[in-house]
């Protein structure tokens, strides 16, 4: 495949993504997609989505779980609600990332990614044991389709984020590298960041964010804004993944499903910055 194949998070049925049609229309060789509903869940929809992708070009590097109950609504109620961390939904998530991970395998994706939660930062506690576990049972399941599972950054620093991985102690868990996240949820500097988590970055998101103000950081959430506009710096972050050796797809995310128009718009404007900063990076035919 082509070094930094540009692609866009799309949706099934679910989730902030754009529709498939959207990224046909874009021209863009590749999606991740959020999986979808479990009544979408069947081997029969995951053959007739890979038909369409097919059609159009479009490889789907990547499949995202999401669970009904989550809420992105403040920091607070992410830390709530969001991944394998909350204890009543735990075993019943899990479950389900087991079915997602299933249904990746059908579309040809080896690699599952997900917002697995807040990690609890008390490396001793009963509730990051059990969180160690619960990974490690999903890891498990990943492994016997030979796939992979990529943890969304941002909900943790990098540092804790590297404690996790190597607390986990298992070959197929990886990370999905959000620059923005990091400033959203206000975990730290985006660069620095990737630069610590670098060897183990297997995908990545490309978008953007401006940082809350200074006494708001962590608590309130920043600002997502369109490709180039916001803290990241795209062309930093870009050479620092060519440095640390990434040249796999460059997933584009803008958080704006209520806006269609605007994010189909906001993404084309995003394929051609890439587009550019990869030849400027690579070279021409990169
Ligand atoms: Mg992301």
């Amino acid at each position: 495949m082509e070094k930094w194949a540009i692609g866009v998070f799309a949706s099934i049925d679910a989730g902030l993504g754009v529709h498939l049609e959207v990224a046909r229309q874009l021209g863009v060789p590749t999606v991740q997609i959020h999986g979808p509903h479990k009544i979408n869940r069947t081997q029969s929809a995951a053959e007739s989505f890979l038909k369409k992708c097919e059609q159009a070009g479009i490889r789907v590097t990547a499949v995202f779980g999401g669970f009904d109950g989550e809420s992105y609504a403040d920091i607070q109620t992410t830390a709530r609600t969001v991944g394998l961390v909350p204890e009543t939904t735990r075993a019943a998530r899990l479950q389900e990332m087991k079915e997602i991970a299933d249904f990746a395998k059908v579309l040809g994706s080896s690699t599952v990614a997900l917002h697995i939660g807040f990690v609890p930062p008390d490396r001793n506690s009963t509730d990051y044991r059990k969180l160690l576990d619960t990974t490690r049972n999903l890891l498990d399941h990943l492994g016997k389709n030979s796939q992979q599972l990529n943890l969304e950054t941002g909900q943790e620093s990098a540092d804790h984020l590297l404690e996790f991985i190597g607390d986990v102690a298992r070959d197929n868990l990886f990370i999905n590298f959000d620059p923005a996240n990091m400033i959203l949820y206000g975990t730290g500097d985006p660069i620095e960041a990737l630069e610590k988590v670098g060897p183990y970055v297997r995908s990545v998101h490309c978008k953007d964010a401006k940082w809350a103000a200074p006494a708001d950081r962590g608590k309130k959430w920043g600002t997502e804004v369109p490709l180039g506009e916001g803290d990241v710096g795209m062309e930093t972050y870009l050479r620092t993944l060519h440095r640390l050796g990434y040249h796999g797809p460059l997933t584009i995310e803008r958080e704006i499903a209520h806006e269609p128009e605007r994010q189909k718009s906001d993404i084309g404007h995003a394929v051609r910055l890439l587009e550019g900063l990869r030849e400027k990076i690579l070279g021409a035919g990169g």
